[in-house]
C-alpha cells in the first residue's frame, strides 16, 4: 500500500499526527509543503529524526512534468505524470491581475459530454486533494509568479469527486499554503444538482460556474447526458439556491455550435429562462476536436447571441481565446499523451 501525502493533510490534521510534536511544528511542515519540496529532508529547520520519520512514513508528492507548452500569449500547458502512471493536464494563463491556474480534477472524465475531448476515454479516477493542489504549486513555480486565481475547469467533473475537491478547497485557502481566497476559485460543473445544493450549503465565496451549452432539455440531452438525469428546470432552481445561500452570482457558460445551438431563437429562449436570475453568461466558440461533426459557430452568430442575451438584460461576455497555437484545451494533450501508449 502506498504511504498517505502529507500534501492531504490540513496544518490540524498534521499537529494531530503521532510523529509531529511539539504541534507547532504542523505549521512549519505546511509551510515546506506548500513551497514545492520533494521531501521532508528539505525541510532544514526540522529535527533531522522528524524529518527521518515523515520520508520513512509518508509521501511527499511532487508530479513528474512529461510536457510543457508555452504559447506566444504567455498561456502555459503542462502534462503531468502522477505517481501510479497517471497523466492529468493544467493550464496557466497569464493575466493583468496574475496567473489564472486551470487544474484537472479526475483523470478523465464519466460524463460523456459529446463535444469534449476529457471523456473520451473515460474515468481513470479521482484525483487527491494533493494531487489538485500540485498543479497549482508546481505551475506556479515554473512560471516564477505568485498564482491568484484557481478555476477547477480542467479535466474532470469537480462535483463528481466532491469529498477530495471539498478538502483541495481547504487546503489552497489556508495560510502559510497557497493562500488563495475562495473568490478568486471558480469551480466549473456540467450540473450535478445535489452536490450543487451540498456545496451551497458549505457557504464558501467561490464562484459557480454552470456548463449549460443550451436552452432547452431536448437540445442539452443530445449533447450532455448529465442532463437526462437533471432536467434543466432543476438545475436552475438549484443554480438559484446557491445565489440566495452565498450572495454569489452565477455563471453560466455557454459553448457556440454552428447551426446546433447559435440561432437567435436559441438566445431569446435561454433569455427567457435565465430571466429574474441574477446570471452572467459566458459564449464560448466550440474548439474542435479529433473526429467530432461539430464546428464552432462563426463569429457573428456569436455577436448576434450576445446582443439578443444582452438586449433582454442577461449579461453576456464572449470568453477570449489564449494558448490558441498550442493545443490549451480541454484534455487534448492527455489524450495525446494516452494514444500514442
Ligand atoms: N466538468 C466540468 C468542468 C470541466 S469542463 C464542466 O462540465 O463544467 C470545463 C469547460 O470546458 C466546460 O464548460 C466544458 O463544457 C467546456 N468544454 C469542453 N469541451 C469543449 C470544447 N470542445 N470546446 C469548448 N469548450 C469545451
Amino acid at each position: 500500500m502506498s504511504k498517505p501525502y502529507l500534501k492531504d493533510f490540513t496544518p490540524a490534521e498534521l499537529a494531530a499526527l503521532p510523529e509531529i510534536t511539539p504541534a507547532y511544528r504542523a505549521k512549519q511542515v505546511f509551510a515546506w509543503l506548500h513551497r514545492g519540496v520533494s521531501s521532508a529532508a528539505e525541510m532544514t529547520d526540522l529535527p533531522k529524526a522528524l524529518r527521518e520519520t515523515l520520508d520513512e512514513r509518508y509521501t511527499v508528492s511532487k508530479p513528474t512534468m512529461l510536457r510543457r507548452q508555452i504559447s506566444s500569449d504567455g498561456t502555459r500547458k503542462y502534462l503531468w505524470e502522477l505517481a501510479d502512471g497517471n497523466c492529468v493536464e493544467t493550464v496557466l494563463m497569464r493575466y493583468k491581475y496574475g496567473p489564472s491556474v486551470c487544474v484537472s480534477t479526475q483523470a478523465g472524465c464519466r460524463m460523456g459530454c459529446v463535444f469534449c475531448a476529457s471523456t473520451k476515454l473515460g474515468l481513470a479516477r479521482n484525483l487527491l486533494p494533493s494531487e489538485i493542489l500540485d498543479q497549482i504549486l508546481f505551475a506556479g513555480l515554473d512560471c516564477g509568479e505568485r498564482v491568484s486565481h484557481v478555476v477547477l475547469m480542467g479535466t474532470g467533473e469537480p462535483l463528481d469527486n466532491y469529498d477530495n475537491v471539498r478538502k483541495f478547497l481547504t487546503l489552497v485557502g489556508t495560510d502559510g499554503g497557497l493562500n488563495i481566497g475562495a473568490r478568486n476559485i471558480s469551480l466549473s460543473t456540467c450540473g450535478l444538482c445535489d452536490r450543487i445544493d451540498r456545496l451551497a450549503d458549505e457557504k464558501l465565496q467561490i464562484t459557480l460556474s454552470v456548463s449549460l451549452h443550451a436552452p432547452n432539455d431536448t437540445l442539452r440531452q443530445q449533447i450532455m447526458p448529465i442532463a437526462r438525469k437533471y432536467p434543466m428546470e432543476w438545475l436552475l432552481r438549484s443554480c438559484a439556491r446557491y445565489f440566495e445561500v452565498t450572495g454569489r452570482r452565477v455563471s453560466y457558460e455557454y459553448i457556440m455550435i454552428r447551426g446546433f445551438n447559435d440561432t437567435p431563437a436559441c438566445a431569446e429562449e435561454l433569455a427567457e429562462r435565465l430571466r429574474g436570475q441574477n446570471a452572467h453568461v459566458n459564449l464560448i466558440r466550440l474548439n474542435n476536436i479529433a473526429e467530432s461533426p461539430l464546428r464552432p459557430s462563426l463569429p457573428e452568430s456569436v455577436r448576434e447571441f450576445q446582443r439578443v442575451l444582452t438586449e433582454r438584460g442577461i449579461t453576456a461576455t464572449v470568453r477570449r481565446r489564449l494558448g490558441d497555437d498550442i493545443s490549451a484545451a480541454c484534455g487534448q494533450l492527455r489524450r495525446e499523451q494516452i494514444n500514442r501508449l
